[in-house]
């Protein structure tokens, strides 16, 4: 069998693969490894099986990293409506959810089929369902199999993504490949993550478990409008899985449970008009009433006519300004993407290669660039992925 190749590709979720497809197709003799017996687990289960796979839109800004500006090379070459056309190329039917969100009509199989035949179609070698036992640099990169065998390229492209979902074959490959190389690491974290939280806080959302609101989440200057639930352990839904990736631990966030409205000047009008409802029934003509009993527990409390303006004000704070400090995240096990990994100041922008190793590539959700909830993941993967394909 050959065991010489331009590019070993190690890993074959979305970065790898599309950087194999690249490669492949512009004439490489490409090896695309994994230790999983089939490509994609990831995408396959992406966005509910249909693969929330690119956004309309995919800005530098909707990106976190070390460096901001790393990402726009990448993005740049190769843009959302870059991958937009080979779905298209391929037949495959897809819709735009919200906030230009692009899915399959019919299931994320659709694109990993697409994928693998596009890497078939550049000759690309397979290698599944065999680990890595080891990777040195000689003259070329010698990657050894768990199951035996030698494989020889000059170069060599690390696509193991990061450690979210170890049960999906999630590993930290990439990082001890980046130690083994002396490359800098930001440490990986876990991120578009549920949120966990203690008491005081814990009780009430524990009894408003399954409950969805749209809120606005705000950590400093991270804001996201979108629908927010409670859970048995804390907080969920796409409001929290985003901000979720802008916190340190420790660090708090407000939520809004009324955005666009101004709860106050609401609960000041229906004391003026209408004195003597209960104060939680006002509450509830703006909020889920689980919700609103919740934040206005008393039943016997005085009807809103005699209620304080001072305390409708506090009130409509806890509203419109809810501080909360997480206890932590729901790990690994939960998180969407690793936040972090393979410092962006160890590669270059345009090709994704080490600087200081020749022919060493790291991709996709290894390398310290994280987007948003929304499609932005893969379209790093997809962009991050061309750019290497297009380097070895
Ligand atoms: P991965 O796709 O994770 O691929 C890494 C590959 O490397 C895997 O095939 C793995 O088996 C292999 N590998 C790992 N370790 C080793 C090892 N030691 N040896 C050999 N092979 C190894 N993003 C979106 O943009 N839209 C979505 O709708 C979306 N939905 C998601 C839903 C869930 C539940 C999850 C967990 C993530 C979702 N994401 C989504 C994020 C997205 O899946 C990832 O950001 C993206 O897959 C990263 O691509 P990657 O190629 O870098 O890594």
């Amino acid at each position: 069998t050959e065991t010489k190749f331009d590019a070993i590709i190690i890993g074959a979720g979305a970065a790898g693969l599309m950087a194999a497809m690249t490669a492949g197709q512009s004439g490489k003799r490409v090896l695309l490894l994994d230790h999983n017996a089939e490509p994609g687990a990831k995408i396959l289960i992406s966005g509910g099986g249909r693969s929330n796979f690119t956004n309309r839109e995919a800005p530098a800004n909707r990106f976190i990293s070390g460096n901001p500006h790393f990402a726009k090379s990448a993005l740049s070459r190769y843009k959302p409506a870059d991958f937009i056309a080979l779905v298209d190329r391929h037949g495959i039917a897809w819709h735009e959810k919200t906030l230009g969100q692009l899915f399959c009509d019919g299931s994320a199989q659709q694109i990993v089929t697409m994928l693998m035949k596009g890497c078939r179609d550049g000759g690309v070698t397979f290698r599944f369902g065999t680990g890595i036992a080891a990777v040195t640099r000689q003259s070329l990169f010698h990657v050894k199999t768990e199951s035996g065998e030698l494989f020889k390229a000059p170069n060599l492209v690390i696509a193991t993504g990061g450690l979210s979902i170890p049960k999906l074959g999630a590993t930290g490959f990439a990082y001890r490949i980046a130690e083994q190389f002396d490359l800098p690491m930001v440490k990986p974290e876990p991120a578009l993550v549920p949120l966990t939280f203690d008491a005081p806080d814990l009780p009430l959302m524990r009894g408003l478990s399954g409950t969805p609101c749209e809120v606005v989440a705000t950590a400093g200057k991270a804001r996201f409008r979108e629908a927010m639930l409670f859970t048995h352990r804390g907080l969920s839904g796409p409001a929290i899985l985003q901000i979720s990736s802008y916190l340190r631990p420790g660090d708090s966030f407000t939520v809004d449970l009324l955005p666009g409205a101004n709860a106050r000047e609401a609960l000041l009008a229906t004391k003026r008009t209408r004195p003597r409802i209960a104060l939680r029934t006002a509450l509830a003509e703006h909020l889920p009433q689980r919700l609103a009993h919740a934040l206005a527990p008393e039943e016997q409390a005085p009807p809103i006519g005699e209620t304080s303006d001072k305390v409708l004000s506090a009130l409509a704070e806890r509203v419109q300004q809810w501080r909360l400090t997480p206890e932590g995240t729901e790990g690994f096990a939960k998180a969407e993407v690793t936040r972090g990994g393979i410092d962006t100041a160890a590669l270059s922008s345009q090709t994704m290669e080490a600087k200081d190793v020749p022919g060493l590539h790291f991709i996709g959700e290894a390398v310290d660039v994280t987007g948003w909830l929304g499609g932005y993941n893969f379209q790093w993967a997809w962009a991050s992925g061309f750019a290497a394909g297009q380097s070895v």
